[in-house]
């Protein structure tokens, strides 16, 4: 047998079997799951409705070159449009987070025939060539040959932002609300001094919606708070339901420079993916899931205030919707274990000191008390 390789580090659990915000391991302890994937089962495992639209796919079609038209792609094209941000005009179904910033990369370097681009400290947007390129976090770029990237601070003074955006620069990019580095927030100040910039010396704002959106923090889009439209938007993770899909909408004329074979993925809007998508968008909007994760993440945050916020290990606890990050004096790891071992509740990190909260946004009352009170026990 092979050795497998793994990516992350083993956290020493088999998981068997999930169903909505829990995951079962083979002993059949149950888990509740605020790591859900890195955030990909946000609509729950295993939803019925995700299940049903990829069982009765895969029994039709499971494979197509987006050469052809499906049934799947239309629908998914419809339902997704159908959620997608007011300012979107054209659409690139992809398979992967990363592979949705290569295409946004890409599109904004063929626009603007320049190279340079900027991104926020603390940023993650990917490990492959052009989105590490515009991740931060030295460790994951070391001994890789990414682009030069200028890296700003997310707590820059917005009237600092012109100065530090040079003018070869073909894409500015930035998550709403970052992720891995530590859920930190883009202020509606920030945004517009990088749209202002951005406008200035011709280059593309993309905000990656990756984690954020599909109604993670509580709206269907985190970007649509801060009152800026980007050109480029990368939306990943669960928008499929938990299979892998992801997509990258633009403004007009952005994206039609990745057409007649200038990208391309194998897979891409292949039609289970598509099927999920599909279902996934018309969950979103039927189910009212923005509003639910918005309720069940303002209980979680305010649990968390009162259970956590006066003690001695916590920094801060700060996050949108069901994207919630509690900061620590201390690397979070054996926080981690505590939860998962003690607790069972699954978790994971951000930044150096942050506890990580991404649950399905079916998790309970009852859920959110045993998260907040595990997080205090640990
Ligand atoms: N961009 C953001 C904001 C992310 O959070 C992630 C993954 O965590 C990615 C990009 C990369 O996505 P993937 O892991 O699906 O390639």
């Amino acid at each position: 047998m092979l050795k497998l390789v793994r990516f992350y580090g083993y956290r020493g659990l088999r998981i068997v079997k999930g169903s909505m915000q829990y995951v079962w391991d083979d002993t059949g302890r149950r888990f509740i799951d605020c790591h859900a994937g890195h955030g990909a089962a946000f609509l729950g495992h295993s939803n019925p409705t995700i299940v049903e639209a990829v069982a009765s796919q895969a029994r039709e079609l499971i494979a197509a070159s987006s050469s052809f038209s499906t049934p799947s792609l239309e629908e998914a094209l419809a339902e997704f449009s159908r959620v997608a941000p007011p300012w979107a005009e054209e659409i690139v179904f992809l398979n992967t987070g990363s592979e949705a910033v290569e295409a946004a990369l890409k599109a904004a370097w063929l626009a603007t025939g320049r190279r340079g681009v900027v991104a926020l400290k603390n940023s993650f947007h990917g490990r492959t060539l052009a989105s590490l390129s515009v991740t931060w976090n030295p460790r994951y770029r070391s001994g890789a040959p990414v682009l030069d990237a200028t890296f700003i601070s997310p707590t820059i003074d917005p009237g600092d932002v012109d100065k530090r955006v040079p003018r070869d620069t073909a894409a500015i990019i930035i998550e709403p609300i970052q992720g891995e580095g530590g859920l930190t927030r883009v202020s509606p100040e920030l945004a517009k001094a990088l749209k202002e910039a951005a406008d200035r010396v011709g280059a593309l704002l993309i905000f990656d919606e990756i984690q954020t959106g599909f109604g993670r923090t509580g709206r269907t889009w985190a970007h649509l708070e801060l009152g800026v439209e980007p050109d480029i938007m990368t939306a990943g993770k669960s928008i499929a339901g938990g299979l892998p899909a992801s997509a990258v909408v633009s403004r007009d004329g952005v994206l039609k420079s990745l057409a007649g074979g200038r990208h391309g993925s194998t897979h891409a809007a292949n039609p289970l993916s598509m099927a999920a998508v599909a279902a996934a968008s018309r969950l979103l909007r039927g189910e009212g899931v923005p509003d639910k994760a918005r309720r069940a993440g303002a209980l979680l945050a305010q649990l968390l205030q009162e259970r956590l916020g006066g003690l001695r290990p916590v920094r801060d606890i700060r996050g949108e919707g069901l994207m919630l990050g509690v900061e620590l004096r201390f690397d979070p790891g054996p926080v981690l274990r505590c939860l998962q071992e003690s607790q069972s509740v699954l978790a994971l990190k951000a930044g150096a000191t942050v506890v990580r909260l991404l649950p399905p946004y079916a998790i309970s009352r009852r859920d959110v008390e045993m998260v907040a009170y595990g997080l205090e026990q640990c």
